[in-house]
């Protein structure tokens, strides 16, 4: 298949590499990125999109790739999929979507999950909205670079889908890190703590998957002094796109909004920048109740 591919950073390069090694044809463009082995670059991401059958971009955020759709939508190929697998705003994504069914193309929106690893790996899992027919031709392409690609409904329900399992995601990793700090505080070893919570009723993807507390439970960052994996300040967009969504569908998620503004004096007044998001371990481990 001849596919575009715009925006080939820590995520990008990875996915389209794959899509190279399993015998497609990938022109790719990227405004600082280099091109990673096999793919061809193009001069202009109008250039990419040019008779490719589907276009896939992965890109920082909504303004950016409203600013790339404007510009590929008029340069791809009639019947051609518009595939986004960036994490946008759900507004962005329906947008997009409808600018580009309006041109007479598909559209979907497939945010991913499994980071740098997965994408490397060929792991990721797609959620992905938009209408079934591009959702059949993109499929094969999922298949190369995840293990799971979930129809989720229209457009805009894949991006609905990912806000709101990192929601969950940053609300339990909270909530795993000050009960971890907690039990230090009552004299409760973190071991047995992890023995008992991980197979109990408090058991979560981020304490038996990826527990913040060194040396108990799986390898995760916290064995690497919290270098992400996923970063904080990732997990602070993420959160602050779930509350832009609860604002306009008028939803009440107050420990999403209590996780956002956490997350936020994490990042952007502690030390929480460039730091995996489980290193709320050590930020809760330095605070005292009053
Ligand atoms: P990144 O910053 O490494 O890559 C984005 C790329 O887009 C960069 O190479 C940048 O040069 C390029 N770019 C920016 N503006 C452009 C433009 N106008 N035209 C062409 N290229 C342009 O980010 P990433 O980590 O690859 O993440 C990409 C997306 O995937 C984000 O939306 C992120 O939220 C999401 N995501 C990331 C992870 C992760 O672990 N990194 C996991 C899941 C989802």
């Amino acid at each position: 298949m001849k596919i575009g591919f715009i925006g080939l950073g820590n995520m990008g390069a990875p996915m389209a590499a794959n899509l190279v090694k399993a015998g497609h044809q990938v022109a790719g463009f990227d405004t600082a990125a280099p091109m990673p082995e096999g793919v061809v670059k193009a001069d202009s991401a109008a250039a990419a999109a040019a008779g490719a059958e589907v276009v896939i971009t992965m890109l920082p955020n909504g303004a950016i790739l409203r600013a790339v759709a404007a510009e590929v939508i008029p340069a791809m190929a009639a019947g051609a999929v518009l595939c986004d697998c960036s994490t946008v705003d759900v507004e962005s994504a329906r947008a997009v979507a409808a600018d580009a069914r309006t041109a007479g193309l598909g559209a979907l929106d497939a945010p991913v999950s499994g980071g740098v690893g997965g994408a490397a790996a060929g792991t990721l899992t797609f959620m992905v909205g938009g209408d079934a027919a591009s959702f059949d031709k993109v499929k094969p392409l999922f298949d190369i670079m995840g293990q799971k690609a979930v129809h989720c409904g229209d457009a805009g329900a894949g991006q609905a889908a990912k806000i709101c399992n990192n929601m969950i995601l940053g609300v339990t990793m909270i909530a795993t890190c000050e009960a971890f700090a907690l039990a230090d505080k009552l004299g409760l070893d973190r071991q047995k703590m992890f023995d008992v919570v991980s197979t109990s009723s408090g058991y979560s993807w981020t304490m038996n998957a990826y527990c913040p507390a060194p040396g108990v439970g799986p390898k995760s960052p916290a064995d690497n002094d919290y270098k992400p994996g996923f970063a904080a300040e990732l997990m602070l967009k993420d959160l602050r796109l779930s509350q832009q969504a609860a604002s306009s569908a008028d939803a009440d998620t107050p420990m999403g909004e209590l996780a956002t503004r956490l997350y936020e004096t994490f990042v952007e007044a502690e030390d929480g920048r460039g730091m995996d998001f489980s290193a709320m371990l050590p930020r809760f481990e330095k605070r005292h109740r009053g």
